[in-house]
């Protein structure tokens, strides 16, 4: 048969799908950014960031993708030869500790099997044993494998601590419950490719007083992320912000603040039940041993070319997941429900799932994970 027109369905974990009226915002005229019409704009944002980090504290943006605030908490709170525990639970957890590496930093590295969460007593065990730690590098939900850690409980042990807790929420926030000020949490990055349903080209970083005293402090070395200078021109930038990203980051916080902050956990909660029930409807098992609501990884069954099976997704039906990363490699294959997703866009994964198992060698019952996955959207009446 000739091939038939494609239609592209972005379902990774960043960047996500972004809403027209977003993707419009930005081809507005570009202002200057020294002028009291822009600062207004920034504002709004920098407002609406605060509800949904859940915290009084600032939230600052720069121009970067969600790596560059990740560098921006190493690089203010870790002076070298310092102490820091980060946690390795998968690609992302090796970043804080590259990052920690990279700036002299004594790292104190928590190995946690890929797919697994990290349990808050081995947080507390680390802490008792090198009570001179400065900060705790952790991830909310750990992209690269379908988990979410447990914040909330890390948070508790952290806090009655000297260190200060940090949290890769890049994916995670929006996705899952994150209440910045009310578990103690001292400073949340993230970037605006996700859950916020933008392009990506901007990072998020809040941080508590207590973070920010050790930022005070700090002898290291940083001159484009030291977080002095942000906090200094608030609610301006120091150096020129992306400006339309900004209009697009007013829209996309706007959107997210009228839908209510318990709304878009919930609705990200229920995406991720449906594709689970879906998934485990076809006889595939989940990676994740706690699946996080931003992304479900699943494992590669037996005789199945994931690489293979994606690449075609991909490319000939313009459904694109992603496998696995390192380690992972051919192991998993991924898929968001991260951002601008609706029920039927999860009808879609499904189906093309089974559809492409069945093409690469593993036999399922068409419409077995379809029905499932309705099942779950009918049962929440949604
Ligand atoms: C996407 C992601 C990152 C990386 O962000 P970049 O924007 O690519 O720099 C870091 N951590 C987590 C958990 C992520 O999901």
């Amino acid at each position: 048969m000739a091939r038939m027109l494609k239609k592209n369905y972005l379902m990774t974990p960043g960047p996500t799908p972004v809403p027209i009226d977003i993707l419009l915002e930005g081809a507005k005229d570009t202002i200057h950014h020294r002028t009291p019409q822009y600062l207004d704009i920034q504002n709004e944002a920098l407002e609406n960031l605060k509800y949904l980090f859940q915290t009084d504290n600032f939230v600052y943006t720069m121009a970067s993708s969600g790596t560059g605030a990740m560098e921006a908490a190493v690089a203010n709170l870790l002076s070298p030869g310092d102490k820091a525990i980060a946690v390795n639970a998968g690609k992302f957890g090796e970043r804080w500790c590259d990052l920690c590496k990279a700036y002299g930093a004594e790292l104190i590295e928590l190995d946690v099997e890929w797919g697994k969460y990290v349990r808050s007593e081995e947080i507390k065990k680390a802490l008792e044993e090198n009570p001179d730690t400065k900060a705790v590098f952790t991830t909310l939900c750990e992209t690269s494998t379908g988990v979410v850690n447990p914040i909330k409980e890390i948070a508790e042990i952290v806090n009655k601590t000297d260190a200060v807790l940090v949290v890769d929420a890049i994916s995670g926030l929006l996705a899952e419950p994150l209440k910045m000020d009310e578990w103690n949490v001292d400073v949340v990055v993230c970037g605006v490719q996700k859950g916020f349903m933008m392009p990506p080209g901007l990072a998020m970083i809040a941080l508590s007083d207590k973070a920010m005293k050790i930022v005070e402090k700090s002898e290291n070395a940083r001159y484009y992320f030291d977080i002095r200078s942000y906090k200094k021109n608030y609610p301006d930038s120091p150096f020129t912000p992306p400006v339309n990203l900004i209009y697009q980051l007013v829209k996309s916080t706007n959107m997210l603040k009228e839908e209510g902050i318990e709304n878009v956990w919930e609705r990200h909660r229920i995406m991720s039940e449906a594709t689970r029930a879906g998934v485990k409807a076809l006889n595939l098992e989940l990676f994740a041993e706690k699946p996080s609501n931003a992304v479900t990884a699943i494992k590669v069954p037996a005789g199945v070319d994931a690489g293979k099976l994606i690449k075609f997704l991909r490319d000939d039906w313009g459904i694109v997941f992603t496998g696995g990363q390192s380690q992972l490699k051919g192991k998993i294959i991924r898929i968001a429900h991260l951002g601008y997703m609706s029920k039927f866009d999860i009808i879609i994964a499904i189906s093309a799932l089974e559809m492409s198992l069945n093409k690469f060698g593993f036999k399922v019952e068409l419409g077995k994970g379809v029905k499932a996955a309705e099942e779950v959207f009918v049962n929440e009446g949604v």
